[in-house]
């Protein structure tokens, strides 16, 4: 099993890099953001729940969503040779929780990736994508407080997973393939694991 965490705020390129680590080694990839919008979208009675949160760029109530993470986890992902987490855990308790969830199952959490980029970048990058995909939260007025959620509950996470010695620092900002390698380097010596490829 390998799992990873990919962690950086909103706009940091978390949902571009899975894409690519999933593909080099063969992980299963749980957005959680992903999870949530897909019940939006089908208007579950969890959609409409979660709506409600990320309409105001506002975190899901812990106990929900880790009860969320952990049903995608067994039903999902429990057959498959490791998880790439994205936008999981974003608050402490959340990291405990999945610690606990890992252990559980017999596994371990091995790194955290986590995508630093500049605020201005990150901006640019949301409106960008707003404008493009026509993502809902990705508005000015939502933008700014999901920026201000980050710094005040999930950024704290780098200091709890620095003391675990599992975060990986990565520039964020620069092409994507380069990121990609700078990942790789650094899941590679913290694991000891080589890409399926190399390209
Ligand atoms: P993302 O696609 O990861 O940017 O997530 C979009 C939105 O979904 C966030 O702004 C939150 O409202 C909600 N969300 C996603 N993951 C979590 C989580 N781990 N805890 C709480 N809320 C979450």
């Amino acid at each position: 099993m390998l799992n990873l965490v990919l962690f950086g705020a909103p706009g940091s390129g978390k949902g571009t890099q899975s894409a690519k680590i999933i593909d080099q080694y063969g992980l299963y990839h749980i957005s959680t953001g992903e999870v949530l919008r897909d019940h939006i979208a089908r208007g579950t009675e969890l959609g409409k729940i979660a709506d409600t949160y990320i309409s105001k760029g506002q975190l899901i109530p812990d106990d929900l969503m880790i009860r969320i993470l952990e049903d995608v986890l067994d039903n999902e992902a429990s057959d498959k040779k490791g998880v790439v987490f994205d936008g999981f855990p974003r608050t402490i308790p959340q990291a405990v929780a999945l610690n606990e969830m890992l252990t559980k199952r017999g596994s371990d959490l091995h790194a955290v990736i986590g995508l630093e980029v500049p605020e201005e970048e990150l901006i640019e990058r949301m409106l960008n994508r707003g404008k493009e995909t026509g993502r809902a939260d990705d508005n000015p007025e939502t933008i700014k407080n999901r920026l201000e959620v980050y710094h005040n509950q999930t950024q704290p996470l780098q200091d709890f997973y620095k003391n675990e010695g599992k975060y990986i620092p990565i520039n964020g900002s620069g092409l994507v393939d380069e990121i990609f390698d700078e990942i790789s380097a650094g899941v590679e010596k913290a694991t000891g694991i080589l890409r399926r490829s190399r390209k």
